[in-house]
């Protein structure tokens, strides 16, 4: 796959701010970045949109796109499945645009082996206290699921060595900071600049 845009692969276990910080990263809808939309089996929590959020599919639905090779990765987390679309990442990286994918640890390492240009980025709570307190605060989900995020949790921050750069989300417009840091740095290395301004530098260059 030849890629111009670059593929972001942000990690976190969940309550560190990953979500809300992809958000505001894109609340502004920039023509140049763009999240990658998953295909879930869970079920929708209260405001989740179909084709929004994730795209809700049941079990037989994942099983054939599984089949049908459709998924870039995918994975069983929390005993549920969720998988990226191949073809809108192939596509969207093609047409030039940075992709984000909000994906656990699993997917990182297996897009990591597909692509490994892809930069992993993982976001960490400041604290244990602060991560319960933040998955408490949400009260989407029941007192079980809280705790057996927990146990996830630090499952999933042991993977935290696997990425490229580390964020701490503690302030949250810090951490928002360091993000657009680490986007703009990488859109700055020499390979990204030679495709993003390619006659720009063959003019320069010319006799
Ligand atoms: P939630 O159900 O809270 O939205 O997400 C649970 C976990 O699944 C999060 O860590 C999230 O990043 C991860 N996840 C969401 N979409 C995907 C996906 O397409 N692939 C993988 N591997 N993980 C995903």
């Amino acid at each position: 796959m030849s890629a111009r845009g670059n593929l972001f692969i942000v990690s976190a276990p969940s309550g560190a701010g990953k979500s809300s910080l992809i958000s505001a990263l894109l609340k502004d809808k920039p023509s140049d970045m763009q999240v990658s939309v998953s295909h879930t089996t869970r079920q929708p929590r209260p405001g989740e949109v179909n084709g929004q959020h994730y795209h809700f599919v049941s079990v037989e639905e994942f099983k054939a796109l599984i089949a049908e090779e459709s998924f870039f990765e995918w994975a069983e987390v929390f005993g549920n499945y969720y998988g990226t679309s191949r073809t809108v990442i192939e596509q969207t990286l093609a047409n030039g645009i940075d992709v984000f994918l909000d994906i656990d640890w699993q997917g990182a390492e297996q897009v990591k082996k597909l692509m490994p240009e892809a930069i992993g980025v993982f976001i960490l709570p400041p604290s244990r206290a602060e991560l319960e307190r933040r998955l408490t605060g949400r009260g989407q989900d029941s007192q079980d699921v809280i705790d057996g995020r927990m146990a996830e949790a630090v499952s999933e921050m042991s993977h935290y060595k696997d990425a490229d750069y580390i964020i701490v989300n503690d302030d949250f417009d810090v951490a928002l900071g360091d993000l657009c840091a680490i986007i703009r740095s990488q859109r700055s290395t020499c390979a990204s600049q030679i495709h993003t301004h390619s006659g720009m530098i063959n003019d320069l260059l010319a006799d």
